[in-house]
């Protein structure tokens, strides 16, 4: 069962652990992958814009784009990043490594790893599909949610483009489940990864029919979310779908859906 573990990188991951030391990893390192992993991601749908072959498979093809909403969003997301993730990940740092959080801790075994993963997304989705729904209503709209509704048309790097309120309140969901089933800097840092491009993914503007995602069970993706984006409601979900079918917040989504495929 050797095969199923990661012991093959933990020496080079405790060598990249001495290098820097654990506690500039657990909160600058953590900043740092979170803004190679964000940009990482947004790259290649960036370049896709760039391919004329692919643009039929932009969700909305008839709003275009442009380089000043791209830079606004930019700006504004590296602003965000910079003067409140970065100052939380240092203010809450003794609270983070008071939980137990380690750098060099042994890595978990694969399957293990796939387990956090799984099970991170589930409650990330639920905490989010509660926290977005509420954050549609009143004051919470008008003063916190409504600037990620600035693009009808999301566009990658529009995942994180929100009011800084929103992104604490929104980021709680997605450190609840690492902090659940681990307590290791590599399984924050993998799911980190994994979060910000499904994230990124869900904004992208494109729906590709060979998107290996469309196998996994319940998974909403671009078309989903930008579904919200266009309407302003419904589809509340992060990731899958379930919730908003079983609370009814889907169905006109569906209904359009229906309609599209029998004209087509
Ligand atoms: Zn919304
Ligand atoms: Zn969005």
């Amino acid at each position: 069962m050797e095969y199923l573990t990661l012991k093959f990188i933990e020496p080079y991951w405790y060598q990249f652990v001495d290098r820097f030391g654990e506690d500039f990893l657990i909160s600058y390192g953590t900043f740092i992958a979170h803004e190679v992993f964000y940009f990482g991601a947004f790259l290649p749908f960036f370049l896709c814009d760039f391919i004329p072959q692919l643009q039929k498979y932009k969700i909305q093809p008839k709003k275009e784009n442009t380089w000043k909403q791209l830079f606004n969003c930019l700006f504004k997301v590296i602003l965000t990043h910079t003067l409140v993730q970065l100052p939380m990940m240092i203010i809450f740092h003794p609270a983070i490594h008071a939980t137990g959080l380690r750098a060099k801790a042994p890595l978990p075994s694969i399957p293990y790893l796939l387990l956090t993963i799984t099970c991170s997304f589930i409650i990330e989705d639920f905490y989010f599909y509660w926290v977005h729904r509420a954050l549609h209503h009143g004051f919470w709209y008008k003063y916190i949610h409504k600037i990620h509704h600035d693009h009808s048309a999301p566009f990658g790097l529009a995942a994180e483009y929100a009011h800084p309120a929103e992104t604490l309140i929104l980021g709680v969901g997605t450190v609840i489940g690492p902090f659940l089933f681990s307590r290791d800097l590599f399984t924050l840092w993998f799911w980190l990864g994994i979060r910000l491009f499904q994230t990124v993914e869900c904004h992208c503007g494109y729906d590709f029919p060979w998107n290996p995602t469309r196998l996994i069970p319940f998974w909403g993706g671009a078309h989903f979310h930008d579904y919200h984006h266009e309407k302003f409601i419904g589809n509340y979900s992060s990731t899958f779908t379930y919730l908003d079918r079983i609370f009814g917040t889907s169905d006109k989504y569906y209904e359009n859906l229906k309609k599209q495929l029998k004209s087509n």
